[in-house]
C-alpha cells in the first residue's frame, strides 16, 4: 500500500499512475470519490454547506466500487461521472463536503475496501495520516503555488488552488498534513519522470529495509 498525499495540482495523480503502472499496482484516486459526492449534491440541488443534508445523501446514494484497467472507480447508480467531476463548480464544492466528519467516515470505509482489488497506490489528502496510517510507504508531494497554478491552467482548468488548499489544511477532521514518516518531495522544478523515479527508488529502498 503506497500512500501519496499532497497539495492540489502537486502531481499526485500523474505520479501515482506512473508508480502504479511500474509496480503493477491498482491506482485509487480518492479525490475523485469526494468530487463524485460534490457533483451528486450539485446535481440533486443539495446544499453542500448543509452537513445534515449531505450526510443524509451520502447514506442513501446507491454506489459501487469497481476496478477497470487497473483503476478503481466509484459508480453512482452504475454511472461514472468522469468528466463532470472535473468542472470548476465541482472543484469549488468539494472541500465543503470533504470537511463533514460523517462523509469522511463513509469515504475512508470505501477506500479501505479497495484492498479487495490488490496492492494499491492511493492518492489523496489523508491517506498516510488517516486511511492507511500503518503503511511504511508514505509520500507527500508539493510544489510552488505558481507552478501548480500553471499546471492546472495547462490542463485547461482555472481555479483558486490556494483557497482549496487552505480549506483542506484547516478543516478539523483529517486535515491535509504531512504524515509521520512520509517522504516529502517538492517537485516545482522536476518532471513527472523524475518525481515518480524518486518515489519508486524510495519504495524499493524501504521494501528492502522491511525485508531485512
Ligand atoms: O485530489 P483532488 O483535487 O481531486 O481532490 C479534490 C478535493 O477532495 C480536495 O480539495 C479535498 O477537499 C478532497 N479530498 C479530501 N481527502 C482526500 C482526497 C480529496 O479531503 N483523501
Amino acid at each position: 500500500m503506497i500512500a501519496i498525499d499532497g497539495t492540489s495540482a502537486s502531481g499526485k495523480s500523474t505520479n501515482a499512475k506512473l508508480v502504479a503502472r511500474a509496480l503493477g499496482y491498482i491506482y485509487v484516486d480518492t479525490g475523485a470519490m469526494y468530487r463524485t459526492l460534490a457533483w451528486y449534491c450539485l446535481k440533486n440541488r443539495i446544499d453542500v454547506s448543509d452537513a445534515k443534508a449531505v450526510t443524509s445523501a451520502c447514506r442513501k446514494w446507491k454506489t459501487s466500487l469497481v476496478c477497470v484497467d487497473g483503476r478503481v472507480r466509484l459508480l453512482v447508480g452504475g454511472y461514472y461521472p468522469e468528466k463532470e467531476v472535473r468542472t470548476p463548480e465541482t472543484a469549488a464544492a468539494v472541500p465543503h463536503v470533504a470537511a463533514i466528519p460523517q462523509v469522511r467516515k463513509w469515504m475512508v470505509k470505501r477506500q479501505r475496501e479497495c484492498v479487495q482489488f490488490g496492492n494499491l497506490v492511493m492518492e489523496g489528502r489523508d491517506i498516510g495520516t488517516n486511511v492507511f496510517p500503518e503503511t511504511d510507504f508514505k509520500f507527500y508531494l508539493d510544489a510552488k503555488l505558481e507552478e501548480r497554478s500553471r499546471r492546472r491552467a495547462a490542463d485547461g482548468v482555472q481555479e483558486n488552488l490556494a483557497a482549496r488548499d487552505q480549506r483542506d489544511s484547516q478543516r478539523a477532521t483529517a486535515p491535509l498534513m504531512i504524515g509521520l514518516g512520509a517522504k516529502v518531495i517538492n517537485n516545482s522544478s522536476m518532471t513527472s519522470e523524475q518525481t515518480s523515479g524518486l518515489i519508486l527508488a524510495e519504495v524499493r529502498r524501504r521494501l528492502a529495509a522491511v525485508k531485512r
